[in-house]
Order: structure tokens, then sequence, then C-alpha cells
């Protein structure tokens, strides 16, 4: 199927796309990587009056390194968060995910503002930001604003995001010393997207662990972080009894339901055994680390 016909605008400034946010409204639609806004409106499951192309805006792409951040712009493309010397450093689990993102077609085109303004339950980087305790800025008429990831998603596909903003960065806090990551996808075929997925990031401070986060994606409405689960471990040996409560306390946390890709009960299952990989990988990378 074709598009219905749309207006395209080619802003070159962020202030230049914003004011035609603040003109068209709920009318328009950002294209960023087009990954999925495009699928969706040969679909005509989105039918935007304007298409606002974000790509030919200066500034917005770039993953920079300044005191405890790192920041990576929303037009950054999928595949450079596999090949950033400074993300690979300070968050493997970034590197687990991207060489399992989607295909390479798609990892050259799509980007992470745009991966996280769709808002796909089982979208990679929604789960492995949330792991990061990471934040996004939403720049709008008045300025940016600071949001938190985990309450930056309201529903299914929703955001925090109002129609006059756009996702302009991400935010990541540099991870604490004898800190390690890991990620762990459970998908249908190669380029699929998470029917479960599980991320994880820890410290391991005279062998307790500490700043425990854990992304859930594929298994709730949004993108979960399991605060029950990560209390389970935190300040605690990490041994594999408690591994495996942790692991059960993410399984109770996660509200999956029936789909193509599996029983709500089966994603459940799959969540406990995905956390304890996710919680492995992590440690192993933990004990790695010099600082
Ligand atoms: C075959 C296929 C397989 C895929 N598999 C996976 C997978 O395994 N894992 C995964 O995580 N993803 C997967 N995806 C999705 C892919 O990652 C997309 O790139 C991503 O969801 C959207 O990013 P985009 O840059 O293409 O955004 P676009 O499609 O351009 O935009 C998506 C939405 O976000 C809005 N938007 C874009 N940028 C901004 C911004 N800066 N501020 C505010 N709103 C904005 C747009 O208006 C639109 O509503 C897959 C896609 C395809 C086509």
């Amino acid at each position: 199927m074709l598009p219905r016909s749309f207006e395209y605008v080619s802003p070159s400034t962020i202030e230049e796309a914003i004011e035609l946010l603040g003109e068209y409204g709920e009318k328009a639609k950002l294209l960023a990587g087009g990954q999925s806004l495009i699928p969706l409106m040969k679909l005509r499951l989105a039918s935007p009056q304007v298409v606002i192309d974000l790509n030919r805006i200066p500034g917005l792409s770039g993953i920079r390194e300044s005191g405890n951040h790192v920041t990576i712009g929303s037009m950054t493309r999928h595949r450079d968060l596999e090949r950033s010397a400074p993300l690979r450093a300070h968050y493997p689990l970034l590197g687990d995910a991207a060489a399992i993102l989607a295909d390479p077609l798609v990892r050259n085109r799509g980007t992470v503002g745009g991966s996280l303004a769709h808002a796909d339950p089982a979208s990679d980087w929604s789960t492995t930001f949330l792991a990061l305790g990471a934040e996004v800025d939403l720049r709008g008429p008045k300025g940016s604003r600071r949001v938190p990831l985990d309450s930056f998603f309201r529903d299914s596909f929703s955001t925090a995001l109002a129609p006059n903003e756009l996702l302009t960065e991400v935010r990541l806090p540099k991870p604490a010393p004898h800190t390690g990551s890991g990620y762990a996808k459970l998908k249908r075929k190669t380029g699929d997207f998470a029917t479960v997925a599980v991320a994880a990031s820890l410290s391991v401070e005279n062998g307790v662990a500490h700043h425990v986060h854990l992304g859930l994606g594929g298994v709730a409405p949004t993108p979960l972080r399991a605060t029950h689960a990560e209390k389970v471990l935190e300040g605690k040996k990490p041994e594999s009894a408690v591994l495996a409560e942790t692991a059960q306390a993410a399984a109770a946390e996660a509200r999956p339901t029936d789909d193509l890709r599996g029983s709500a009960e089966y994603k459940r299952a799959m969540v406990a055994v995905y956390t304890e990989r996710a919680l492995t990988r992590a440690l192993e990378r933990s004990h790695g680390r010099k600082s």
C-alpha cells in the first residue's frame, strides 16, 4: 500500500522544527530514521498531514562524554552505538543489544530518539537504557526539560512528549566502579523484536551487589524497571540462590499478555530465565573491570 499524500518539510534548526510542531500540532509527525513511521504510513495506521524531517538539522546526532555523563543525540543511528568507544567502555550491554537489534539495514537508518519516542514495549534501547538509569531531554517552545526514562513511557506507544516537543538527547550517568552490565534477549528469529528481553546493570563492592538496575522488555504495556526485583539483590552477595530469588521477583513484576510470540505464562517463565542470564553476564563483567 502507499501512504496517503502529505506535505513534507525539512527544517534546518531545532527551533524551526518546534515552530512547525506548534503550527501543525497532532497533524504533524517527525521523521527520524523512518523505520517505524514509514511502515505505519504505508499501512495507513498513521496518516500525518505534514511530515517534519529531522535529518537535515545539525547537532542532533553524536555521542559525547562529559564529566559524569555520556550523552547520545536523538538522531544517532543504532549502528553508531555498536561502534562507539565510550559506550563500549562504560556500558557493554549496549553493544550486546546493538548487535542483535533488527537487521543491518534497520540499524543503519533507525535512530535512538525515534526508537524511544515510538515507545514500542519491546524496544531494545528502551529496555537497556532503563537499566542504565537514563534520562531524556525534551525540547519545546519554552525550552528543555529533563525526564527520567522510567517516567517517560506512559503506555504502549505513548510517552511524556507533548505534541510540540521533540526528544533531543539521552543522558547516561557514568557507572560506579566495578560495574558490569548484560543484555539477554529471547526472539523468534534473527531481526525480530524481543519476545522477552532483560537488561541488567550492577556494581560489586566487597562481594556485595549495589546499584542494581533491571529493565524488562516485551512483557508489559511499556518497557519496565523491575524495582522490586532490584531490591531483592541490592546489598546482598550475588550467590545463586539470591540470583534465582531476584529472577522470580522479576517474573512476578512482569505483566505479559498472550500474543503471537507466546502465552503470558511462557513469557513470565522466560523473564526468570533471562533475568538470571543477564545478571550472570553483568556479574562476570563487574569482576572483569578494573574501575
Ligand atoms: C524490520 C524491522 C525490525 C525491527 N526490529 C527491531 C528490534 O529488534 N528491536 C528494536 O528495538 N527495534 C526494532 N525495529 C524498530 C527500529 O529500531 C526503528 O528504528 C525505531 O523504532 C524507530 O526509529 P526511527 O529513527 O526509524 O524513527 P521513525 O520511524 O522516524 O519515527 C518513529 C516515531 O518516533 C517519532 N520521533 C522520531 N524522532 C523523534 C524525536 N527526536 N522526538 C520526538 N519524536 C520523534 C516519529 O514522529 C514517529 O512517531 C525494527 C524495525 C523494522 C522495520
